[in-house]
C-alpha cells in the first residue's frame, strides 16, 4: 500500500456518492461520519445461539448514527441556500443537527420536549452553539411544529427524518454491513422510535440487492419499548414513556416504512419492557464492553426475548448499537453507586479488592 493513499472516514457522502442525491462538491459538510466498527460479540452469540455483531454507531462523530443522515441534509441545505436548519428532536438529532450546522456556518434551532433530553445529548448542543427550544409537550408535537416553521420560511431546513435526506444518508449503515460481511446478514435487530432508520437500512440492503451485488436480504427485526410502542399496538400513543429516551415516540413518522421493511423482508415490530431494555445494555456493557444508551439495546433485547420464545433467528445477525452510552449518564447513575471513598493505603484498597472478589 503507498504511503498517503488510503483515506479513512472520508464521511459517508464520499464514500457512497454514486447511492446518494447530488451533492456539489463544496456543499459537502462532512465530519468523518460512517465506517463505524462491526464487532463480534461472542458471549451473547453464545446466548441468542446465532452469530451476533454490533455495528458500533456510538463511534460517529456525535456518537450515534443520526450523523450519517445528517451530513446529506446538512450539505444538501448548503447547497439549497438554507440559512436556518430546525428539528424537532428526543436528543440525538439535535446533537448532530447542532455540529454538522456549526461545520456548515448554519444557524440551527432544534425543539425539544422541556426536561426529557438525556443530559450528554444536551450538552452537545450547547456545546455547539445551537437555541435549544424546550416546549411543554412531547416530540410528536415539537415535530409538527418544527414542520410548520420549515412550511412557512424559504430559508430554513427541516432535517429530521421526514426530510428524505436523511433517510438516503442514513442506507448507508446498510452497504457498510454488506462490505464488511462480504454478505447481507440473515436478520438485522435494531430500535424503532421515529422509524426512520428501519426504513433506511431497509432501503440500503434492497438497492444492494437491486444493484445485483446479491440475491438475499437479512429479516428486519425492528423493537420498540412497550410503553412506546404504537406500530406494535395499532394506534398512536398519546403519552409515550420509557427509560429509552431516544424511542420515546408515540406517533411515528416514518410509519410505513417500517412496516413496509418488517412485511417485505419476512421480519417483524415487537415490542420489550424497559427492564429488558436496561438488562441488555448491561449485558452489552459487561461482556462485550461495549455502552451503548438503553435504545440501542433494544435491538439485543428483543432478540433475547425472541431466543427466550424459541423464535431466535439464527444465522448471522447485526444488531446496531444506534449510539453511545455516555449520552445517558442519568440512566447508569440512578442504578449503580459510586461508592465511598477509602482512606489512601494498600489495605483500605486491597481490602476493597478482597470484598469485590475476582
Ligand atoms: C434516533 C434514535 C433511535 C431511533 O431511530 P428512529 O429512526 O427514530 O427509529 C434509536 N436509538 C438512538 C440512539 C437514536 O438516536
Amino acid at each position: 500500500m503507498d504511503v498517503g493513499t488510503r483515506v479513512f472516514r472520508q464521511g459517508v457522502i464520499r464514500r457512497f456518492r454514486e447511492w446518494l442525491p447530488p451533492i456539489p462538491e463544496g456543499a459537502v459538510t462532512t465530519i468523518g461520519e460512517g465506517d463505524t466498527p462491526l464487532i463480534e460479540a461472542p458471549a451473547l452469540s453464545e446466548r441468542i445461539g446465532a452469530r451476533l455483531f454490533l455495528k458500533f454507531e456510538g463511534m460517529n462523530p456525535t456518537a450515534s448514527f443520526k450523523d450519517r443522515g445528517m451530513t446529506v441534509a446538512m450539505s444538501r441545505a448548503v447547497a439549497a441556500g438554507s440559512r436556518f436548519a430546525v428539528c424537532a428532536s428526543t436528543g440525538n438529532t439535535a446533537a448532530s443537527a447542532a455540529a454538522y450546522a456549526a461545520r456548515a456556518g448554519i444557524r440551527c434551532f432544534v425543539v425539544v420536549p422541556a426536561g426529557k433530553i438525556a443530559l450528554g445529548k444536551a450538552v452537545q448542543v450547547l456545546a455547539h452553539g445551537a437555541e435549544i427550544v424546550q416546549i411543554e409537550g412531547n416530540f410528536d408535537a415539537a415535530l409538527r411544529i418544527s414542520q410548520e416553521i420549515a412550511n412557512d420560511r424559504e430559508d430554513v431546513t427541516l432535517v429530521n427524518s421526514v426530510n428524505p435526506d436523511r433517510i438516503e444518508g442514513q442506507k448507508t449503515g446498510a452497504f457498510e454491513v454488506c462490505e464488511v460481511l462480504g454478505a447481507p446478514p440473515d436478520a438485522m435487530a435494531l430500535p424503532v422510535g421515529n422509524a426512520g432508520n428501519i426504513t433506511s437500512y431497509w432501503k440500503g440492503f434492497s438497492e444492494w440487492r437491486e444493484a445485483g451485488y446479491t440475491d438475499t436480504a437479512p429479516r428486519m427485526l425492528g423493537f420498540q419499548a412497550e410503553g412506546a410502542s404504537p406500530l406494535v399496538a395499532g394506534h398512536d400513543f398519546e403519552s409515550p414513556e420509557t427509560v429509552a429516551s431516544a424511542i420515546r415516540i408515540g406517533a411515528p413518522a416514518s410509519r410505513e416504512g417500517a412496516l413496509a421493511a418488517a412485511r417485505e423482508s419476512g421480519g417483524a415490530i415487537e415490542s420489550v419492557t424497559d427492564d429488558e431494555i436496561l438488562a441488555a445494555q448491561e449485558l452489552l456493557a459487561r461482556e462485550e464492553g461495549l455502552f451503548c444508551e438503553p435504545a440501542s439495546a433494544a435491538g439485543l433485547a428483543g432478540l433475547l426475548k425472541l431466543v427466550g420464545e424459541g423464535r431466535g433467528p439464527g444465522g448471522t445477525v447485526v444488531s446496531v448499537l444506534t449510539g453511545h452510552g455516555l449520552k445517558d449518564p442519568d440512566v447508569i447513575l440512578s442504578r449503580v453507586e459510586l461508592p465511598e471513598p477509602v482512606g489512601a493505603t494498600f489495605e483500605a484498597v486491597a481490602g476493597r479488592m478482597e470484598r469485590r472478589g475476582p
